[in-house]
């Protein structure tokens, strides 16, 4: 289970929970906080990122569907974090939105060895993705009704680049709609792609299990 933590309230939020078995966390700044870049929090940054269970740099990305942070900073900061993980070696957890004309380039040119691409929406880019190595992480709206697109990407992902998540508290999964999301219901999740794709539950969660392992290379 990795819990993100892409700010530096979140980073500390976090902390109590990194001595229980199985939690890993993720260091960074969210593209709609960038603004709040500054050298204290890179230093921040930079020692969780030391911790033995932080596995990735990130949520870092582009939003340009809520944009009140300008599209130059964003960058900035993006950039910034894609540098930071390739010297340390860390995977990145990407946050795009409306932006994968800008972003997909840039991972490409700049991106570290992993890359996961968290709440996948670009159904159109699934293969664009998978030719770069990258992961595809699905969230809880894979199983709305009008998502059918993103549940058919969900389907004919190649099966060692899926991973599932909750996003949670948002994008809470059928038959919760309307609750806040949580953790427990990525089952939910789980047992709608598993039905898409063919296989058991239990077989899909042993997969992206294994998968979660290598996109964070977690021994
Ligand atoms: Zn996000």
């Amino acid at each position: 289970m990795v819990t993100i933590g892409s700010s530096a309230a979140e980073m500390t939020a976090v902390t109590p929970l990194l001595d229980e078995p199985g939690v890993f966390t993720t260091a960074g700044l969210h593209p709609n906080s960038a603004d709040q870049w500054n050298d204290a929090l890179e230093a921040q940054i930079r020692e969780r990122a030391a911790h033995p269970r932080c596995v990735a740099i990130g949520e870092t990305g582009l939003d340009w569907f809520r944009d009140h942070v300008d599209r130059a900073t964003q960058t900035d900061v993006f950039r910034r974090q894609l540098a930071l993980a390739r010297e340390l070696d860390k995977t990145v957890t990407i946050h795009c939105r409306d932006a994968d004309e800008e972003c997909f380039p840039l991972l490409v040119a700049e991106g570290p060895a992993r890359v996961i691409l968290h709440c996948f929406a670009v159904p159109h880019r699934l293969d664009e993705a998978i030719a770069n190595g990258w992961w595809c992480s699905f969230a809880g709206n894979v199983t709305y009704p009008k998502a059918s697109d993103l549940l058919l990407a969900a389907a004919r992902c190649p099966a060692d680049r899926l991973l599932l998540e909750t996003d949670a508290p948002y994008l809470t999964p059928v038959p919760h709609r309307g609750t806040p999301n949580e953790p427990a219901y990525v089952m939910d999740t789980l047992r709608a792609v598993a039905l898409v794709r063919g296989v058991t539950p239990e077989e899909l969660a042993a997969q992206v299990e294994a998968n979660a392992s290598a996109a964070y290379a977690i021994v």
